[in-house]
């Protein structure tokens, strides 16, 4: 697979492309799902989903807060 070279906008490391199970736990949601980590997480909670063919990252990494405030606006 071809990992994209993509930086935490929050501490500038380096992400990296992790199995979702890593990060969240063994679920139905994680299964085949991969995610783009901060190197620092968990001290740096950032990261952002990869599509699932390409691996590509959807979107830029996003800390707790923001992805809090991403689901917030998807009600709104
Ligand atoms: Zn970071």
């Amino acid at each position: 697979m071809k990992q994209a070279r993509i930086h935490c906008p929050y501490c500038g490391s380096l992400a990296t492309l992790r199995p979702a199970s890593a990060i969240h736990g063994l679920s139905d949601i994680s299964a085949g799902t991969y995610l783009y980590v901060c190197r620092r997480w968990p001290a740096c909670d950032a990261y952002v989903t990869a599509d699932r063919r390409t691996k590509q990252p959807l979107g830029t990494l996003a800390n707790g807060d923001l992805r809090h405030k991403r689901i917030l606006a998807h009600h709104a």
